[in-house]
């Protein structure tokens, strides 16, 4: 197995308060898989994919990559985030380089690449997200919104992750961008990326997921096939 959550409780705490997000989190991932992870605002479903990468850690249980617990004291969490990668929401506000190959070499190159390879891995990661690679000369602030969206998907892309988290991948795009946005994460799941997405979009979820979580006030309520899944779903 490649990613599990076992017995994973995560509470919030604040000075006087404290609020339970996460209750009982058993969930595991395969090489391959492309999930979608639904459920109300509110149920959790931030908090869960902040605990894949290591960005929180359990109160109680363990998170595991490749059988390994990312939180032992000797385990390389840096590391783990050059191959669990994360796209958070609207990704492309935070860009910040005044070229795109700046703004998509930052995070190899805080993972040890430099020269000819860091260069490669921009120019690869451009390719994947179907950008040329001559635009990496341009200024991120004169690119259209999903021309963006991808430079910022290409900086995860350029540690060649094994497996990519995204919070809301397609909000805020346009029609058109949303398809090819979703075109590109098929392809890549089809290229052997494990695919973890949350989406409150279900005719995007069945057309490019084959598995869904649900998640409601934290707890796991349904995991499984989409159409078994999302068949099932008369609450919704
Ligand atoms: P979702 O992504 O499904 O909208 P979240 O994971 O963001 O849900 O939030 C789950 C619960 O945790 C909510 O009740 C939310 O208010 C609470 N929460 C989220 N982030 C924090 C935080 N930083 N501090 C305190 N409570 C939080």
């Amino acid at each position: 197995m490649l990613l599990e959550l076992r017995h994973v409780d995560f509470k919030y705490e604040e000075p006087g308060s404290s609020l339970t997000a996460l209750k009982d989190v058993n969930l595991a991932f395969d090489q391959g898989d492309f999930v979608a992870v639904i459920g109300p605002s509110g149920s959790g479903k931030s908090t869960l994919l902040m605990h894949l990468n290591g960005l929180l850690k359990p109160t109680d249980g363990r998170v595991l990559y490749k059988g390994k617990d990312i939180h032992a004291k000797w385990f390389d969490l840096k590391n783990l985030r050059c191959h669990v990668g994360m796209l958070f929401q609207f990704p492309e506000a935070n860009l910040f380089g005044q070229t795109v190959y700046e703004d998509i070499a930052y995070g190899p190159a805080n993972h040890g690449y430099s020269g000819k390879d860091l260069e490669k891995a921009v120019d690869r990661a451009l390719r994947q997200v179907g950008l040329d690679p001559s635009l990496k000369i341009r200024s991120p602030f004169s690119l259209s919104g999903g021309e963006k969206r991808r430079v910022a998907l290409a900086g995860i892309l350029a540690t060649n992750p094994q497996v990519l988290i995204l919070d809301e991948p397609t909000a805020g795009l346009d029609p058109g961008n949303k398809e090819s946005f979703l075109a590109l994460l098929s392809k890549l799941n089809r290229q052997g990326t494990t695919v973890i997405m949350v989406s409150h979009e279900l005719t995007e979820v069945s057309r490019v997921a084959r598995r869904v979580v649900v998640i409601s006030n934290g707890r796991i309520e349904a995991d499984g096939p989409v159409r078994k899944i999302l068949t099932g779903l008369d609450f919704w």
